[in-house]
């Protein structure tokens, strides 16, 4: 704990003691304490299958079944779920700035569920399905009566509105993220991999654009290769301690 408090103590010596807006990018490692699988590693695993193989469009065309029995799964995971300290710190933080953005790739709603507001949900919300002929959007409980859900209104197939790999992004969140990632001082990346490659994009622009970028994450990502401020530790444990020294600083 001692190292964890001299690292962050010495690694933030060169954040300006001002800080105007500031934006957050997350991912599935933010969820890992609240007992939510990230997707790589072992227990990213469900039934010999790896999601890459799952959340797509066409393992849903060939089996609707299967795709919403492994998103029921983590589903009920998902509802047990409660959101931990970093989810809680992120809070404090948007109370404090004007100008807070919140970008995450988590379907899982626990940002929501801890008070955040400004939300972007890049990958979208897996309570949320979406038919996949007229677009008639709900949110759905779990258990779900029927496997695969059909839509009320036209008797299709709906789907989890999420986006799947292979799947584009929708351009008009994408612009609102670029626009307010263009005046950041400061980006702090939270438990992502990097392996979806544009939200790395996105906070690549944000650097060269000026941010300091802080990456807080256990293991080496995609965002390493640029980050300013490098924490490896857990989220839940190293964002509420970075952001009393941050407060403290920003206080004075
Ligand atoms: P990811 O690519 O964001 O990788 C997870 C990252 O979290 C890894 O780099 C890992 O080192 C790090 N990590 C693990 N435990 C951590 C902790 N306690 N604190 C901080 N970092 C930690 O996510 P993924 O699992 O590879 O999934 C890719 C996509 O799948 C996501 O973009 C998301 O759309 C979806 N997904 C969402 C959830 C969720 O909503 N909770 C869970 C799994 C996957
Ligand atoms: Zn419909």
């Amino acid at each position: 704990m001692n190292n964890l408090y001299k690292d962050i103590e010495n690694q933030i010596v060169n954040i300006p003691d001002k800080i105007e807006s500031i934006g957050i990018i997350t991912g599935a490692g933010i969820s890992q304490e609240s007992g939510i699988p990230t997707f790589r590693g072992k227990d990213g695993l469900w039934k010999n299958y790896k999601p890459e193989e799952l959340a797509t469009p066409y393992a849903f065309e060939k089996n609707p079944k299967l795709v919403w029995e492994w998103y029921e799964m983590r589903r009920q995971i998902i509802k047990k779920a409660e959101p931990n300290p970093a989810h809680y710190t992120l809070v404090k933080m948007e109370e404090f700035f004007e100008n807070f953005l919140l970008v995450t790739q988590n379907v899982d709603g626990l940002h929501e569920k801890a008070g955040s507001k400004n939300i972007i949900e890049l990958h979208g919300n897996i309570w949320r399905a979406r038919c996949i002929l007229c677009n008639y959007k709900e949110f759905l409980e779990t258990p779900l009566p029927e496997i695969p859900p059909h839509c009320p209104k036209c008797n299709s197939l709906m789907r989890p509105d999420v986006l799947w790999f292979g799947e584009t992004y929708d351009t008009n969140l994408l612009n609102i993220v670029q626009d307010f990632f263009q005046k950041i001082g400061l980006l702090f990346v939270i438990g992502s991999s990097g392996q979806v490659s544009v939200p790395v994009y996105l906070a690549k622009e944000a650097h060269l654009n000026g941010a300091i970028v802080i990456e807080i994450n256990p293991d080496f990502s995609m965002y390493s290769h640029f980050a300013d401020i490098i924490l490896r530790y857990k989220a839940a444990e190293a964002l509420p301690i970075l952001w009393q020294f941050l407060k403290e600083k920003w206080q004075n």
